[in-house]
């Protein structure tokens, strides 16, 4: 039990997002939205929980995230009518939102399906720098019948052309792409035995984890970070050699559709990741250290899931989708527009977001003019402006003194503003101070932006 002298704070792996970085949250999420829609997406918003089994069958029982990072409860049942069931806070978008294709029969809508969604997701991992246990993902899915062509590589090279698109507007600089084919699920079995068949006689020299997902996952031994097992999974059999002639094609079509529009990236043949539904386009966007991630430097990650519907049960729906996170993109560019300021470079494009001043602040002269402020505040806001209204209590310094950090001018009214149908208005930047009458106000404040 707490104590009345111990605070309670927020559990470990969250925290609490304040103003004025809030506005850049808010920044970010409406850059994302802008350029979702000129590609035609429409937003989807699926429960944050949903019953364990979604996780377990579309994520994958082996992965990491399945095995040890879910909050899961049994949650009981409250009337006779209902059964007991195992509910878990989603970890990821991608398997809810394909959920809800299935449930609501989206594919029977014939056409592509271009969904994007804002939301956190939860995971109970080692809490660092850019990992939380509550953490926000932007993420994109196109999903549809193979009849709306949602099996083509032009869906792909569409996808990461946005992603592109996307950093760029939002300033990001310096970030680095890299993609891989890992092919279709017979593709990756092939491959899984010829992985197992040359982890076998040099599973004992790798460490502890690795020897373990050579059991488990062997995929995942390619994700591994550990410094000296390195040399001995570069020299592990490459997936490309084990794509078949469709998969290859395929690829060859995403990087074909790439370089056509000058987006630029690398072949990383390790880049397998964590999640079972991936087939085929695989990708991943970092930056580099020292830009505000330490360790934890992808920014986001995606890749295709072509029979990820029938594992939940659904029709065929081939698609392709990515998760951003949205957590990184704040801190790099918080990072980046750090060391630009440092190196006394221009502004970032990402600067926009500092939170600005208000157009005026209103003191009243006196709590009895405290009715008048209010009214006035009132009518200037709602013809637009930005107003912050002081209280008649504070003497003049101090009002002077709260207006000058939130606001471009204070308005003083007292007795003789209030009995004149006039207010005293002056602008910080130039000293200067005027009365001036009610009607003129909302236009003399315009003038000063
Ligand atoms: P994933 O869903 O694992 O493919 O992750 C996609 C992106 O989400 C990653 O590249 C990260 O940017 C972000 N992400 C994943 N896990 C976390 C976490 N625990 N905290 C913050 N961001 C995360």
């Amino acid at each position: 039990m707490s104590t009345p002298s111990s605070p309670l704070k927020a559990v470990r792996g969250t925290r609490d997002l304040l103003p004025p970085e809030t506005a850049l949250w808010v920044h970010v999420e409406s850059v994302a939205r802008s350029v979702f829609s000129r590609y035609g997406f429409g937003e989807i918003r699926t429960p944050i929980f949903e019953a364990t089994e979604l996780f377990a069958r579309g994520v994958g029982e082996e992965t990491d995230i399945v095995s040890k990072e879910m909050y899961t409860w049994e949650d009981r049942a409250r009337a006779q009518s209902e059964k007991a069931q195992s509910l878990t806070l989603r970890p990821e978008n991608t398997a809810g939102v394909v959920r809800a294709y299935i449930e609501h029969k989206l594919g029977e809508r014939g056409d592509l399906q271009k969904l994007f969604y804002i939301g956190p997701q939860f995971r109970r991992e080692r809490p660092q720098r850019g990992r939380y246990r509550q953490f926000w993902q932007i993420g994109v899915e196109v999903l549809g019948p193979v009849s709306s062509g949602a099996e083509s590589p032009i869906r792909d090279a569409e996808v990461l052309e946005m992603l592109a698109t996307l950093l760029d507007e939002l300033g990001i600089r310096n970030w680095q792409f890299q993609l891989n084919s890992v092919g279709s699920s017979e593709d990756r079995q092939r491959y899984n035995a010829a992985l197992r068949e040359a982890l076998a006689p040099i599973k004992h020299q790798l460490c502890e984890d690795n020897q373990r997902r050579a059991e488990t996952n062997p995929l995942r031994v390619l994700d591994s970070k550990d410094p000296n097992d390195q040399d001995l999974i570069n020299a592990l059999p490459k997936i490309a050699d084990y794509l078949d002639e469709a998969s290859r094609d395929h690829f060859a079509a995403v990087l074909a559709a790439l370089d056509a529009s000058s987006v630029p990236y690398t072949i990383n043949p390790r880049l397998v990741r964590g999640l079972d539904y991936y087939t085929r386009t695989t990708f991943e966007f970092t930056v580099p250290d020292g830009q505000g991630l330490g360790t934890q430097n992808a920014l986001l990650g995606g890749g295709r899931y072509d029979g990820l519907s029938e594992m939940l049960g659904g029709p065929k729906a081939p698609g392709i989708g990515f998760a951003i996170g949205e957590d990184r993109l704040i801190l790099t560019l918080q990072a980046q527009a750090e060391a630009a300021k440092n190196a006394g470079a221009p502004g970032l494009a990402s600067e926009t977001w500092v939170s600005k001043k208000l157009d005026a602040y209103i003191a009243p002269m006196g709590p009895e003019r405290n009715p008048a402020a209010l009214a006035l505040a009132r009518e200037l806001r709602r013809a637009g402006l930005s107003i912050e209204v002081g209280d008649g209590t504070f003497r003049l310094k101090k009002s002077f003194e709260a207006a000058d950090k939130v606001a471009h001018t204070i308005i003083i009214l007292g007795e003789d503003e209030v009995a004149t149908n006039t207010a005293t208005v002056k602008t910080f930047a130039t000293g200067e101070q005027k009365k001036i009458s009610r009607a003129d106000l909302v236009e003399a404040l315009n003038s000063k932006q």
